[in-house]
């Protein structure tokens, strides 16, 4: 079990989210300080799994389940044709600060050519 964070809460319905998409396990969002045209967040409703790094075998039909989604929910914003990245941070590296698993969904215009080594 992890720890209370903005993510949970938004999932609470304690704080506002300007939603996209819901289903049992997840809910999708546009994040508030975007990085793209079309930026969204998708995440899991339970809140055990603070990243990546932490996921377990039993955490493999959520896991399936998301990334479905994620196809479903880039259909939704109308970029399944032209194209969008899908990204997650896990842990201090990858500068995550929220500390509830989530994918970004980046699309809506032509990205930059991903490029690992920009240090932000
Ligand atoms: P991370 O760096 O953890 O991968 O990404 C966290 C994301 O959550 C950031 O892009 C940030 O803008 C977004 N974010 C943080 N707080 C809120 C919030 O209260 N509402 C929404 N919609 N997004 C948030």
């Amino acid at each position: 079990m992890t720890k209370e964070t903005i993510f949970s809460k938004i999932v609470a319905g304690e704080i506002p989210c300007n939603k996209i998409y819901e289903d049992d396990l997840v809910l999708a969002f546009y994040d508030i300080n975007p990085d793209a045209k079309i930026h969204a967040l998708v995440i899991p409703k339970s809140n055990h799994l603070e990243r990546l790094s932490d996921l377990e075998n039993s955490d493999a039909e959520l896991i399936g389940h998301m990334m479905i989604s994620i196809a479903k929910i880039a259909k939704k914003l109308g970029i399944d044709k032209t194209g969008y990245r899908v990204i997650t941070n896990s842990g201090d590296d990858a500068h995550q600060e929220v500390e509830h698993l989530h994918f970004h969904i980046l699309g809506g215009e032509t990205l930059g050519k991903l490029n690992a080594n920009n240090k932000g």
